[in-house]
């Protein structure tokens, strides 16, 4: 385990949040940022995710069943945007994100850590998915239209250098969607009603962005016109997990409709977008 400082903003100064077994979240005092400290090394991290996603077909297809209309909704709104060309997918997974913007007539390209995450997108659709962490990726400037990550930049170690890195790496006007959970108002509610649960993941979630310190983080990286949307709850089993989805799945996207986009209920899945501007 390693101590580390607020990775958005630098301060060392944070508030104990809340605890999983031995792992503890804390919140920045300074940007709010909510981040695992200490946290596993880089190294531990890289050997924990060689048997982090489930192998059994029956589990792959469960999940992308589960994902498949996420999938679809981001695929949508990028292309109210972005006319086809080239697509980057940070922590492809099983690549079933790259498969369906490959029907669409994208040129894809994946970059995922897990080996059998890369062996299943290789084998199914033939995706080119490079097994290796994007830190090693070296991609030309303006190279890509889109950049898509989908629950990854809840495992980054720095959420920030990646931004910025996406940002190189997309062409002007290029487009950024990322999908991430935000657990901490949930998390809130269930240690109220002392509900036990493992919502955060610990130890492989590294932080827990609002859309508030992920509008901040995309600023920072040089990105505009900054949009959030709230997502569909993705109903885990457990009770924790049904109670959240109670409280803030259906609810949330109902209000949020009702609200014309006003109100946005904390708790849920949310997709962020921003684009990169010539300056
Ligand atoms: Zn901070």
């Amino acid at each position: 385990m390693e101590w580390i400082s607020c990775s958005l903003c630098g301060d060392y100064e944070a508030k104990r949040l809340h605890q999983e077994d031995n792992y503890v979240m804390v919140r920045c005092s300074s940007c709010g940022f909510v981040y695992q400290n200490p946290r596993p090394s880089p190294q531990e991290l890289r050997e924990a995710y060689q048997t982090y996603l489930p192998e059994g077909n029956i589990e792959i297809e469960a999940w992308g069943k589960m994902m498949e209309p996420v999938f679809r909704k981001g695929a949508d709104l990028i292309e109210q945007y972005i006319p086809r060309g080239r697509i980057l997918d940070v922590g492809a997974g099983y690549g079933f994100f790259l498969a369906l913007m490959q029907a669409r007539g994208w040129k894809v390209t994946g970059v995922e850590v897990s080996p059998t995450g890369v062996r299943y997108g290789r084998d199914r659709w033939e995706l080119p998915i490079l097994l290796q962490p994007w830190e090693n990726t070296s991609f030309q400037e303006g190279e890509f239209g889109v950049v898509t990550a989908f629950y990854a930049m809840e495992h980054l170690s720095d959420p920030l250098a990646f931004l910025k890195e996406v940002h190189r790496i997309l062409r002007p006007e290029g487009m950024i969607l990322l999908r991430y959970p935000h657990t901490t108002p949930i998390k809130d509610i269930l240690s109220l009603l002392r509900i036990k649960n493992h919502l955060y993941h610990l130890p492989f979630h590294l932080s827990d962005f609002s859309p508030q310190t992920m509008q901040r983080a995309l600023t920072k990286a040089g990105f505009q016109a900054i949009k959030t949307f709230v997502g569909n709850f993705t109903n885990p089993p457990d009770l924790a997990g049904k109670v959240a989805g109670i409280l803030f799945g259906n609810m949330a996207e109902v209000i949020h409709r009702l609200s014309r986009g006003k109100i946005l209920l904390p708790g849920v899945s949310k997709t962020t977008i921003a684009r990169k501007v010539e300056s």
